[in-house]
């Protein structure tokens, strides 16, 4: 099971907030047939949204965070409920690169560097809240490390790795975010930047049993404020489907009726099939009053 952990250091000058997310990109493999590469760019962004998410203060709250860098995978789309549960999908999830030199999955060249990594915050408003930021390297944890230190102004760093095994399951996935508190001293920040400098991947640190929170803040004395169960979850139903399908307009649902044919609606996020007859469309057209 999935969990994300949130944990500070004794002297209160950083934060981290930190996800295992190992069922949860699995489980987004299963659902969409990714190839590794595309396993390892949405796990990454899915984790990402789920550290966002569980930050988020409004219950009915939800945060989307989308990648358009112009590479071969198209957009990369994840989206959490403010408990940290995912959901998400990507354009072209059989995409299929080369490695990389150092043996790695590329999914800078998957995602590109030409575009945004825009965060949309919906706190049930009119509007929702957007912000977005240059792509760096489309690897996903330097681009959120980036937008998250434009956006909140505050010092941050980032780690977020998906291991992708030979039977292309996914062995681990995890990542971290760490923030610095204002007024955090210089040999705080030193050391943190050592520590990730030399802790390795984090899918090294998972797959040798080892802890991100103490790995990230060792020799800090962190507290673990918090753990959160985390997994994917859509929230698709016939119902939504169906309003959805209302919303289309009087003029377009006449047009499929015409064609006398059934109806398929599939959610992007979780594949489910929806299936209407003519005479259920005619239903939702009597219901719907221009
Ligand atoms: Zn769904």
């Amino acid at each position: 099971m999935d969990e994300i952990i949130r944990a500070v250091t004794e002297d209160g000058f950083a934060k981290i907030t930190v996800i295992t997310g190992r069922d949860i990109v699995e489980r987004a493999r299963q659902i969409h047939d990714l190839s590794p590469v595309a396993t390892a760019a949405l796990g990454r962004t899915l984790m990402a949204a789920s550290i966002l998410g569980d930050m988020l203060k409004e219950d009915d709250a939800t945060v989307t965070v989308r990648l358009n860098g112009g590479g071969p995978i198209g957009s990369v789309i994840s989206v959490s409920d403010s408990k940290g549960n995912v959901r998400g999908y990507v354009q072209n999830p059989h995409v299929d690169l080369p490695l990389k030199a150092n043996g790695k999955l590329d999914v800078g060249s998957a995602v590109g560097t030409g575009g945004q990594f825009t965060v949309s915050r919906d706190l049930g408003l009119k509007e929702p809240y957007i912000g977005s930021t240059e792509l760096v390297s489309g690897e996903i944890a330097e681009d959120f490390a980036k937008y998250y230190v434009e956006s909140e102004q505050v010092g941050a760093a980032c780690g977020l790795g998906v291991l992708v095994d030979t039977d292309r399951s996914v062995a681990c996935a995890g990542g971290f975010l760490v923030q610095l508190l204002p007024g955090a001293p210089d040999t705080l920040i030193a050391l943190i930047e050592s520590n990730i400098s030399s802790m390795g991947q984090v899918t090294d640190i998972l797959s040798s049993g080892g802890d991100i929170v103490n790995a990230v803040l060792n020799g800090l004395n962190p507290t673990v404020l918090k753990r959160t169960k985390v997994e994917y979850r859509c929230y698709c139903s016939r119902e939504r489907v169906v309003r959805a399908i209302d919303s289309i307009g009087h003029e377009a649902l006449e047009d499929i009726l015409k064609s006398g044919e059934n109806t398929e609606v599939v959610c992007h996020f979780c594949n489910t099939k929806y299936h209407f007859s003519p005479s259920e469309i005619e239903e939702i057209l009597a219901k719907h009053l221009p």
